[in-house]
């Protein structure tokens, strides 16, 4: 398992990031959830999970 950290470039959040050989492969992309900027496009080789750890700090976030 690989971890890492990820920190969103346009809005500053900040996020874990785990992958795993043995899952099920991620494909797509993964967005971040508070200013839809695209954080990875995933190869489909791995199962990739991200997890919210740094809320930005900017104001006017989008309350759905
Ligand atoms: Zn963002």
């Amino acid at each position: 398992m690989k971890k890492g950290d990820v920190t969103c470039s346009a809005c500053g959040a900040g996020f874990r990031r785990l992958e795993l050989a043995s899952g099920p492969a991620t494909h797509g992309e993964y967005r971040c959830p508070t200013c839809g900027e695209i954080l990875e496009k995933f190869d489909g080789n791995a199962f990739v999970a991200y997890r919210l750890t740094i809320q930005p700090s900017i104001r006017g976030v989008r309350d759905d």
